[in-house]
């Protein structure tokens, strides 16, 4: 896992996310966990913390289906969805659920990280564990 001081925390977070590895940040003070990266704890704005690997298990916490495209590029991949997603280790983050099922709720729903190679890099997405 990369952690090199010289590199920002987004930086460092995208460079995991090119060796396919979903990482997050926790206060070495307060021990809140948090996505996306950033300089300071957003609980205690303590600068101390720690990268940590994300295990893979999530829950989907809300998700929108967009069936207009606001940035041309995603055009021909309407409709797509955008998801909020709870990493079993605490930290938030935004993504796309692969194969979501039309129609249903899926509010609560446990998922499990699955990397695609997309837009020229390794994007962490989620698909439904069951
Ligand atoms: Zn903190």
């Amino acid at each position: 896992m990369t952690d090199t001081p010289a590199m920002s925390p987004t930086e460092t977070y995208r460079a995991n996310l090119a060796e396919r590895r979903l990482t997050f940040q926790s206060c070495r003070a307060c021990g809140q966990t948090w996505m996306p990266a950033r300089s300071e704890c957003p609980n205690c704005l303590s600068p101390e913390f720690e990268w940590c690997e994300a295990g893979g298990r999530a829950t989907i916490v809300s998700w929108v289906v967009f069936h207009v495209a606001f940035d041309p590029r995603y055009e021909d991949r309407l409709p797509y969805n955008v998801a909020l997603v709870d990493l079993e280790e605490g930290a938030r983050m935004v993504t796309n659920i692969i194969d979501l099922p039309d129609g249903e709720d899926v509010i609560g729903r446990t998922v499990t990280l699955e990397f695609e190679h997309d837009l020229e890099r390794e994007l962490p997405r989620f698909r439904l564990a069951d």
